[in-house]
């Protein structure tokens, strides 16, 4: 099923994709761990250009993969990495589908990646392989936005990775999606830049939450960006940029100035 957040008359809701509209819930199927569909009373039903779709959730912290496809490693000439390489985007990065990713200031070059994020369901700490999709509450699209030259310049990655709007996540979250073997492309102003499938990945889903979680405390609605397959390259003000992976949708989101 396909779970979304939205606003409608200034109320912020949950609900679930339906035949191209949406049905309203009571609660965040997330917040509420899961809980079967059955017990819900179901309420309105919407078409979805009724309602502004929010980011599918709050997370308390996004956790990235640094280089994790195959192939983005042979187009770099990078030695494949042994272990997976982490760093953050702060919570107020993050933006809905649809929503404006802004231009800063200070840099002259702006990159997209394609991502796909792994949402987290339930707490989870020191999580074994075996159980680690246990603890995701689904999958939804992301684009790991980079201000390029800020992170060559910087050496460290921060700045580059954490201005407002850069972590567009979304349209929703599909919670029955096999992680392992999906397309991934990413599209700017329609024309393919990315393309590639999840099966590249270096280290698949499983191994990112266990090593995480031997890290730090994965809260519920904490995401996960899983690294952007070859293909990475620059946007300008006015473009359009558009992730789409195989199972969940199109997430799109256009470049304005500061
Ligand atoms: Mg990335």
């Amino acid at each position: 099923m396909k779970l979304i957040r939205f606003k409608k008359d200034d109320e912020e809701k949950n609900g679930l994709l339906i035949n191209g509209g949406l049905v309203e819930i009571p609660h965040s199927l997330l917040e509420a761990s899961l809980s079967p569909f059955d017990d819900l009373e179901r309420k309105d039903f919407y078409l979805l250009d009724e309602v502004k779709i929010l980011p599918p959730v709050k997370p308390s912290k996004v956790v990235c993969v640094g280089l994790n496809y195959q192939d983005h490693a042979e187009e770099l000439g990078m030695v494949i990495p042994d272990e997976p390489v982490l760093f953050l985007k702060p919570p107020t990065t993050v933006i809905g589908h649809e929503d404006q990713i802004i231009y800063p200031p200070q840099s002259h070059q702006v990159d997209y990646e394609a991502e796909v994020a792994v949402v987290i369901g339930r707490q989870a700490r020191f999580v074994n392989q075996d159980d680690a999709l246990d603890y995701v509450a689904g999958y939804t699209a992301l684009n790991d936005v980079t201000a390029r030259d800020l992170q060559q310049k910087d050496g460290q990655w921060t700045r580059a990775k954490s201005f407002d709007t850069f972590c567009p996540i979304g349209p929703w979250i599909e919670t029955e999606l096999d992680p392992s073997n999906q397309k991934i492309c990413m599209k700017v102003n329609g024309e393919m830049k990315q393309n590639s499938n999840t099966e590249n990945m270096i280290f698949p889903v499983e191994e990112l939450i266990s090593f995480i979680s031997h890290i730090m405390t994965l809260q519920a609605g904490d995401v996960i960006a899983t690294g952007t397959p070859p293909g990475v390259g620059s946007m300008q003000v006015g473009d359009v940029a558009e992730v789409n992976i195989e199972g969940i949708g199109i997430l799109k989101n256009e470049i304005i100035s500061h």
